[in-house]
């Protein structure tokens, strides 16, 4: 459990210090601390696991942005009002309102900064314009994995020797008369330190694998299993309630309906989009499919039974031949034939009668013939055709969008709306853009947007800090020679 030292008990005698401490090397990290030191501060981050290993390694790497150069070459028209509007128009009001206009507006900054001063290689995706987006705006790495768009940081932060201190996450805040000037770090050994900062950076993501906070806040993902990454644990909702912040929108969340059973691997809903259906295991439909994979998980986690995706071999091998990942998926038996109704029956487990005339229900709704009984109007390839597919699935979460409260400098706001001195956060540590509530007010490129985009902002705002506070006496050592040794470790660059 994360917690406070007052600095004065050791009398602000710091092991290290440095400008500007970022926690947490994922995306917001890693751009907090190279954006901090183009910014001239020297900057150390401080990570929890051993090596590279958050969420948005997990992400596909994708960052939505308007008016970028990219987009003028291929023909597209955007500007951050557009951007902002589209925000709005998914997520409705909320409680981070205030940083949509400047999350869009520095947009097109951040992917400018990322490709010509970090070198991340990133291309305008064109072929498919994502969820909540009016035009294509989303930047990625060509291969459409976090884990290329994190390696293209990590290079640019080693070219930079900023400092990534791995198997040594923070376990406490210093403060100083309500100001925060470090932290305290423990690395696996038991070593601690104690690193000074002008300014720190919360950039340890949310807590979706907090049961506890979890509990609290999103209570129907409580029960279901995290699919996102261990470091995850709301450390900074731990210490912004300690420290009187203001949390926002903790009750918005991201979450897929289709991990494979036993598999453990995510089924695409392009299988559901091509017409396919969810059933639980007495045969019935519960929800319209069509909503999506996140807004379907909070029906699937409500419903709390077995669920199994019902398609057919047209939409199977069309979907493998487009997308690699499921295309293992099927080649491990994840995705079982059936000839006729009761065959499929047997394999879901269910009464045969039951499951056709879910399954005629459906078909005559895809022809229009009859409405469908949850509203669904999208249907793709169906009606579905023998033979049928079945692969079971269970919902799971990805990360939570709420967080500490911070003003449009990253600044992490108190409950009556001042600054905490010292405190900037961003990313998943962050109150997000994507609603109150739920997952439906998410626009693709959210986690990312926020994630880098705050970095951006933060980096630069706390380098101006330190800057500002430059003058002091300097009493402690580099942040290098002080923290554990695991900081040396050659980070592990497993994938996705
Ligand atoms: C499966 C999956 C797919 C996703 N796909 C997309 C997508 O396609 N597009 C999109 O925009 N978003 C996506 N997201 C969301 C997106 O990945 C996140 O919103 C974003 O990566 C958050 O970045 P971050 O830097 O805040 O957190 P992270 O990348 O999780 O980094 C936080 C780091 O802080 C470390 N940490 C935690 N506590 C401490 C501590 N006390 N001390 C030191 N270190 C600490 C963690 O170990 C971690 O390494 C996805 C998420 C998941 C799980």
């Amino acid at each position: 459990m994360v917690s406070l030292v007052p600095a004065a008990e050791f009398d602000a005698r710091f092991d290290a210090e440095v400008d500007v401490l970022v926690v947490g090397a994922g995306g917001c990290g890693l751009v907090a601390a190279l954006a901090a030191q183009a910014a001239g501060a020297e900057v150390a981050v401080v990570e929890k696991l051993d090596r590279f290993a958050g969420n948005t390694v997990l992400s596909s790497g994708s960052i939505p942005a308007a008016g970028t150069r990219l987009q003028r070459a291929a023909g597209i028209a955007d500007d951050p009002d557009r951007f902002a509007a589209d925000l709005r128009r998914v997520a409705g009001r909320h409680d981070a309102d205030h940083m949509v206009d400047r999350l869009a507006g520095i947009s097109a900054e951040l992917v400018h900064f990322l490709l010509d001063r970090v070198g991340v290689d990133l291309t305008l995706i064109t072929h498919y314009r994502h969820v909540g987006h009016s035009v294509c705006r989303l930047h990625a790495p060509p291969s459409r994995r976090g884990a290329d768009l994190i390696r293209d940081l990590e290079r640019a932060t080693e070219a930079r020797d900023i400092p990534v201190a791995f198997g040594n996450p923070a376990v406490a805040l210093i403060v100083d008369g309500g100001a925060v000037c470090g932290a305290v770090t423990k690395a696996d050994g038991g070593d601690t330190a104690r690193i000074g900062a002008a300014a720190t950076v919360l950039a340890c993501s949310g807590f979706g694998n907090s049961r506890a906070l979890l509990d609290r806040f999103c209570p129907d993902m409580a029960a279901i299993p995290h699919f996102g990454a261990t470091g995850s644990e709301g450390d900074a909702v731990v210490w912004g309630e300690a420290l009187g912040a203001r949390l926002g929108n903790m009750a918005s969340f991201q979450a897929h309906a289709g991990v494979a059973q036993p598999h453990g691997a995510l089924v695409t809903w392009t299988i559901v989009e091509k017409g396919g259906v969810v059933v639980d295991d007495a045969g019935a439909r519960f929800a319209d499919e069509s909503q999506g994979y996140s807004a379907f998980a909070e029906h699937a986690a409500r419903h709390q039974r077995p669920t199994f995706a019902i398609y057919d071999r047209r939409i199977r091998d069309l979907t493998a031949a487009g997308q690699p990942e499921f295309g293992e998926l099927v080649d491990h038996g994840g995705a079982r034939e059936a000839a006729t109704v009761a065959d499929l029956a047997r394999l879901v487990g269910c009464p045969e009668a039951r499951l056709a005339a879910v399954l005629a229900s459906a078909d005559a709704a895809a022809r229009g013939e009859a409405a469908d009984p949850f509203g669904r109007t999208a249907w793709g390839l169906a009606p579905l055709v023998p033979p049928y597919v079945v692969t079971r699935i269970a919902p799971a979460l990805f990360h939570t969008q709420g967080g500490v409260i911070v003003d449009t400098e990253a600044r992490v706001l108190r409950a009556d709306g001042t600054p905490i001195a010292g405190l900037y956060a961003g990313g998943g540590a962050a109150c997000g853009i994507s609603g109150r509530h739920g997952s439906l007010g998410y626009v693709s490129g959210n986690g990312l947007l926020s994630a880098l985009g705050l970095g951006f902002i933060a980096g630069r705002a706390a380098a101006r800090r330190a800057a500002a506070a430059k003058g002091k006496p300097a009493t402690g050592r580099s942040p290098t020679a002080t923290l554990s040794p695991a900081s040396n470790a050659s980070p592990h660059r497993e994938g996705i």
